[in-house]
């Protein structure tokens, strides 16, 4: 199977700026920002996409989710928003499970 990008920057093939790295995820700043705050949690696993989460991912969702809380207040953050993308409609283009966390601008509801 081919390697995802996000498998290549976790490798160290890719160099991406990295934030954490634990035995379960890496954190890296977006390439392409859309807020002054961005950045993606990323599992080691490659799970292609959250609907190919399997129950057996249970804690390692858990623990992706926990990361971000752990990024925000390390961060400082106030109010920040965490976003997986699941699927070309829904704007994903990685096919390799990331969160988004965004902040540092006033988010607006419902997103695009
Ligand atoms: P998504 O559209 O939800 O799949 O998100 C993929 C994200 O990966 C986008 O926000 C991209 O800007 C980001 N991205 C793509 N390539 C890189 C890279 N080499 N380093 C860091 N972020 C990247």
């Amino acid at each position: 199977m081919e390697k995802t990008l996000f498998s290549k920057i976790i490798e160290g093939e890719i160099p991406a700026e990295r934030l954490h790295e634990d035995e379960h995820c890496i954190v890296i700043k977006d390439i392409n920002p859309q807020a002054p705050f961005h950045v993606l949690v990323i599992p080691k696993e490659p799970i292609a996409s959250l609907s190919d989460a399997k129950e057996n991912h249970a804690a390692l969702l858990g623990h992706l989710m926990w990361q971000c809380g752990q990024m925000a207040e390390q961060a400082g953050l106030k109010g920040y928003r965490v976003v997986i993308n699941n699927g070309r409609d829904a704007g994903q283009t990685v096919d390799h499970l990331h969160l988004h966390i965004l902040a540092g601008r006033s988010l607006t509801w419902p997103p695009g």
